[in-house]
């Protein structure tokens, strides 16, 4: 018997657990039992890690939603037995994956956090032992026998974020990560300070955990960009079995008042098209009915995403998709917060 915390490490692939390949250059993953022999720090925390790996290890270019299936199916499999869950990924769409599983699992009682790295393990300079250890600490983080942190969160370079709130900013440096609408939840220095204001505190009545794993993937990401044609709008919005866009505007939410572009994106609401609208900016939120370029949006009903990322509106539309909701109460899920990722 121990009290130690029970972790378990999940590597899905990415960088932090890859060698270079010296005939091709190229990094490629490579068995996982060799991240924890590479760390022998790891025996010195004071938790029970046990580590899971896919069977094939993926570049995080390659995540798609039956991956993010089975990493929500791990974390149920396992949930009663683990305090805490810490998730290598790849860096590049750790956003995405981190915010598709905060939707996925609704009364999450437990840490479950993201990290990565940018430089592979065995790398002199690398950055990745560093965010895995924390990571850890961060998992195993108790005050009064309850964890600190009861969110799906991103560690990376001393920052401890919400998952839902996180681009990748950065392919060079080891701070690779923003959270512009949202202050990060710790920061790591010589201490690991929590900013408890800002973390989520779960019911106190608890619920089961529920697991959803129906995502609706016919959906794009339309940019607006000045010069964009009818031509090219049209034929986004026309595909076959669209259900819903995230429509990345100018500013505080704002596109061309011209009249085809708003007939087009009013054509496509009648057809049972939910179109959200999400500022190209980092930071800040948009404002439907600001400006006059944003006013017939707000009129056709585009739904407003307010300081939602465009990584977590993605999955946010995915997971809402699929729960079979009226124009209306669609609208009212998006612009409530669910997990924190609106403010
Ligand atoms: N290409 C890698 C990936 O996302 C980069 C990284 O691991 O950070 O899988």
């Amino acid at each position: 018997m121990t009290n130690k915390p029970n972790i378990l490490l999940v590597y899905t692939g990415g960088t932090i657990g890859m060698i270079k390949d010296y005939q091709t250059n190229a990094l490629k993953a490579f068995d996982f039992s060799q991240i924890v022999e590479n760390i022998p720090e790891l025996e010195q925390l004071s938790c029970n890690i046990k580590t899971i790996s896919f069977d094939e290890p993926i570049d995080s270019s390659n995540m798609n939603t039956r991956f993010y299936i089975d990493i929500v199916e791990i974390i149920e499999e396992n949930y009663k037995n683990f305090d805490g869950f810490v998730i290598l990924t790849g860096s590049d769409t750790m956003s995405y994956t981190s915010s598709a599983i905060s939707f996925m699992i609704e009364n999450l009682q437990k840490p479950i956090i993201f990290t990565g790295s940018q430089l592979p393990i065995g790398d002199l300079r690398t950055d990745a032992k560093e965010n895995l250890i924390t990571s850890i600490e961060i998992a195993c983080a108790r005050k009064k026998d309850k964890p600190i942190i009861s969110e799906v969160c991103l560690y990376f370079e001393y920052k401890l974020y919400r998952a839902n709130r996180t681009t990748k900013i950065n392919a060079e440096q080891f701070e690779a990560f923003a959270s512009m609408n949202y202050p990060p939840l710790a920061e790591s220095g010589v201490h690991l300070s929590f900013s408890e204001h800002y973390i989520y505190k779960p019911l106190k009545d608890k619920k089961e955990l529920v697991i959803r794993k129906k995502l609706i993937t016919d959906v794009l990401i339309l940019k607006l960009f000045p010069g964009i044609t009818e031509k090219v709008v049209k034929s986004m919005l026309s595909i076959d079995g669209l259900k819903g866009v995230v429509l990345e505007t100018y500013g505080s939410g704002n596109a061309p008042d011209e009249t085809w572009f708003v007939t087009l994106l009013k054509e496509a609401i009648f057809k049972d098209i939910r179109i959200i609208n999400v500022t190209q900016c980092n930071g800040g939120h948009v404002n439907q009915g600001h400006y006059e370029t944003s006013v017939a949006l707000k009129q056709i009903g585009v739904v407003n995403g307010k300081d939602i990322t465009t990584e977590s509106a993605i999955a946010k539309l995915m997971y809402l998709l699929s729960e079979d909701l009226s124009e209306e109460e669609f609208k009212s899920y998006f612009e409530k917060s669910l997990r924190g990722e609106i403010s």
